[in-house]
C-alpha cells in the first residue's frame, strides 16, 4: 500500500464522497471541496431518504449498516452503506437510486464515480476491520442490478490516482473548466451554482468572434432579446426559473422558534406552525422574536441563513453556513483591488440602475401629457447623466453622475402617483435615517428587505460582502451588498410601492406609527410590506442569459453569481439585464 498518501495536519483528509464528485466532474469536486458550495436539492434529500427508509426494507440481512471508516494512510474517511459477510469474507455495499451503466454486450457496469467510491470503501473497510475485503458491490435500485467490483491491484491503483488528483486540485486557485459533456450537468445538483450554460455560451461567443471579424454584434451588451431566444433555444435550462424554497419571516415580538427533528416550530402564544427545514432557504427575524440554539444549529447545518433586523427594518446581523471558500475570496480580493476592474463593474452597474429609473419614469408618464411635461426636466437630467457615464474616468465622477440622476428621479417619482392618493402618502423628496414621511418609510423598509436578500445571496455565492467595487466602506453596511442592491431597488420595490399606494392598499393610520421625529411601519404595515415583497419576488421577468422568464428571487441570485464570474473566467455578463 502506498504510504505517501497520508494526510498531514496541513492537509485535511478527504471525504470518499469527494472522490465520487471528482470522477463525475472535476469542477464539481472543486466547487464542493475547495469552494465549499453544497446544494442539497430534491435528489440529494431523496437519496438520503432512500438510505434511511428504503434500505432496511430492501436489504434483508445486512450484517452492519452505515459503518464509519477512515484511513490515515490514504487520508480518506466516509460511511459505508452496508457491510455483509459473504462466504466468510466482508463485502462493502453501496446503494444507488439510479440505473447502472451498460458496457459491451449490454453488460452491467458501475459508473466511474460509483466505482471509485465502492473501491475506496472496501479499501478503508479492510484497514478498519484488519482483514481482507476482496470485493465491493454497487446496487442500482432503478434497474435492480448489482455490480461486483474486485478489489485488486488495478482497483488500488485507480484509487491512488484519484486521491493524487484530488490533492492536486485542492492546491490550485483556478476553478476547473465546465464538463465537456453537457448531459452530465443536467443531473448535477450544483448546476444552479456552477452556471455551466453561461460559461459555454461565453466560450461560444469568443470562438465565434475569433472566427468572424464582424461578430462584435453578438456581444452580450448589444444582443437583442430575440437574438438571445434564438441562440439559446438549443441550450438546456439548468438555472431554475423559480425559487424552490421560501424565506420564513418571523414578525411577532412574541414569536419563539424552536426545533423538532428536521422542522422549525414557530410558536406565537397558543399558535404553532411547523416549517420543514427542506422548504426554506432563510429565516428573517424582524424585531424581538426568539430562536433556540437547537433551531439555530439546525439552520446552520442545513445551510439556511438567519438574519436579524430591527423593528424599523435595519439589518443587524446574519449567519452564514459557509465560512470557508478561501480561493473564491482570494480571487475577489485580487480582482477588486484593481482600479480598472472596479470602474468597469461600477459603470455597468450604475448604468443599469439609472436606465431602470429612466425607463420606469418614461413608462409611468406615457400617454399623460401633463405628467410627462412635469417630469420632462428630470427625464432630460437623467438622460444627460447616462450620456456622460460612458466618458467618466474615476469612481468619484461616476458617484457624482449617479447622485444627480437619483435627485432627478426622486423629484419626478411623485408624478407617478394617482391624483386620488392622500397627501399623507405623498413623498417629500428622499429622506432616510429616519424617513420623514410614510412613502419614505415604505421605501426604507423595502430596501432593508432587498438588503437582506442580496446579503444572503452574496454569502450563498461565496463572496465577501465587505469588499465591494463602488460603495465606500463608510457605514456598517457591507459595500458589496450596497453595490448589488442598486440593480434591484426600482424593479423590486419602488415600482411595488408606487403601485400599492395607487391601489389604495395603505392605511395612513393603522399601517404606520408616527412619533415626533420618528416614523415607521406598524406590525400590520410590516406584514403588508413583506407580503407585497414576497409576491414581487415570485413575479417573472425575462433575463437575457436564460432567455426565459426568471422570478425576481432567482434573478438576484443569478446576478450575484454572474458578478462572481466577472473575475472567475467568464466576464461581461453581470448587470446586462434591463427593465423594458
Ligand atoms: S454543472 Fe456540469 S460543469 Fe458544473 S459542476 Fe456540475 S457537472 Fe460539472
Amino acid at each position: 500500500m502506498n504510504t505517501t498518501l497520508a494526510s498531514t495536519p496541513s492537509e485535511p483528509p478527504l471525504r470518499v464522497m469527494a472522490l465520487h464528485a471528482l470522477l463525475y466532474c472535476e469542477r464539481l469536486f472543486y466547487l464542493e471541496e475547495v469552494e465549499e458550495i453544497r446544494v442539497a436539492d430534491f435528489a440529494v434529500y431523496a437519496g438520503r431518504r432512500m438510505h434511511e427508509e428504503l434500505l432496511p426494507l430492501d436489504d434483508e440481512s445486512p450484517e452492519r449498516r452505515s459503518v464509519e471508516v477512515a484511513s490515515e494512510t490514504w487520508g480518506l474517511f466516509g460511511k459505508v452503506d452496508a457491510v455483509r459477510r459473504r462466504d466468510g469474507r466482508w463485502v462493502a455495499y453501496e446503494h444507488k437510486r439510479g440505473r447502472c451503466r451498460r458496457g459491451e454486450d449490454n453488460r452491467p457496469e458501475a459508473w466511474p464515480s460509483d466505482r471509485i467510491q465502492a473501491i475506496a470503501y472496501a479499501v478503508l473497510l479492510a484497514e478498519t476491520f484488519g482483514e481482507a475485503v476482496p470485493e465491493a458491490r454497487v446496487r442500482y435500485h432503478a434497474d435492480n442490478v448489482t455490480v461486483l467490483i474486485p478489489i485488486d491491484e488495478l482497483a488500488r491503483a485507480e484509487l491512488q490516482q484519484a486521491v493524487d488528483r484530488a490533492r492536486l486540485l485542492r492546491q490550485t486557485t483556478d476553478r476547473p473548466p465546465v464538463h465537456e459533456n453537457e448531459r452530465m450537468c443536467v443531473r448535477c445538483s450544483l448546476a444552479p451554482a456552477c452556471l455551466p450554460e453561461e460559461e459555454r455560451w461565453v466560450e461560444l461567443q469568443h470562438s465565434s468572434s475569433q472566427d468572424s471579424p464582424t461578430s462584435d454584434e453578438n456581444h452580450p451588451s448589444t444582443i437583442s432579446d430575440s437574438d438571445v431566444s434564438t441562440s439559446e433555444k438549443s441550450r438546456p435550462r439548468l438555472f431554475p426559473s423559480v425559487r424552490q424554497k421560501q424565506t420564513l419571516h418571523v414578525i411577532s415580538p412574541r414569536a419563539y422558534v424552536s426545533r423538532s427533528a428536521d422542522t422549525l416550530v414557530v410558536t406565537v402564544e397558543d399558535d404553532k406552525e411547523k416549517v420543514p427545514i427542506e422548504d426554506i432557504d432563510s429565516v428573517l427575524i424582524h424585531g424581538f422574536g426568539q430562536m433556540t440554539t437547537q433551531a439555530i444549529q439546525l439552520c446552520a447545518r442545513r445551510g439556511v441563513s438567519i438574519q436579524w433586523m430591527s423593528t424599523g427594518g435595519q439589518f443587524i446581523a446574519g449567519t452564514t453556513a459557509s465560512p470557508g471558500r478561501v480561493q473564491q475570496r482570494l480571487r475577489q480580493y485580487s480582482a477588486l483591488s484593481q482600479t480598472d476592474t472596479c470602474l468597469r463593474l461600477a459603470r455597468q452597474l450604475i448604468q443599469a440602475k439609472v436606465e431602470s429609473q429612466l425607463r420606469y419614469l418614461l413608462r409611468g408618464t406615457r400617454g399623460d401629457a401633463t405628467r410627462r411635461e412635469r417630469s420632462r426636466s428630470a427625464i432630460e437630467g437623467i438622460r444627460e447623466s447616462l450620456r456622460r457615464m460612458h466618458t467618466v474616468r474615476s469612481p468619484d465622477s461616476l458617484r457624482g453622475l449617479e447622485g444627480t440622476a437619483a435627485r432627478h428621479y426622486f423629484s419626478a417619482l411623485p408624478q407617478l402617483l394617482s391624483p386620488s392618493v392622500s397627501e399623507a402618502l405623498h413623498p417629500n423628496g428622499r429622506s432616510k435615517h429616519p424617513p420623514q414621511d410614510r412613502f419614505n418609510a415604505l421605501l426604507s423598509f423595502g430596501y432593508a428587505l432587498i438588503y437582506s436578500l442580496v446579503h444572503r445571496s452574496l454569502l450563498a455565492v461565496g463572496l465577501e460582502p465587505a469588499f465591494g467595487f463602488f460603495h465606500q466602506p463608510r457605514s456598517s453596511a457591507p459595500p458589496l451588498v450596497l453595490d448589488l442592491m442598486e440593480l434591484f431597488r426600482t424593479p423590486l420595490w419602488e415600482m411595488v410601492v408606487v403601485a400599492s399606494v395607487n391601489r389604495g392598499q395603505w392605511n395612513s393610520e393603522h399601517d404606520f406609527i408616527v412619533n415626533p421625529g420618528q416614523l415607521w411601519l406598524s406590525d400590520d404595515g410590516r406584514k403588508k410590506a413583506i407580503g407585497l415583497f414576497e409576491d414581487r419576488l415570485q413575479e417573472s421577468y425575462r433575463h437575457p442569459h436564460t432567455g426565459q422568464p426568471l422570478t425576481y428571487a432567482r434573478m438576484v441570485e443569478l446576478e450575484a453569481r454572474l458578478l462572481e464570474k466577472e473575475w472567475s473566467g467568464c466576464p461581461e455578463l453581470f448587470a446586462r439585464w434591463r427593465m423594458r
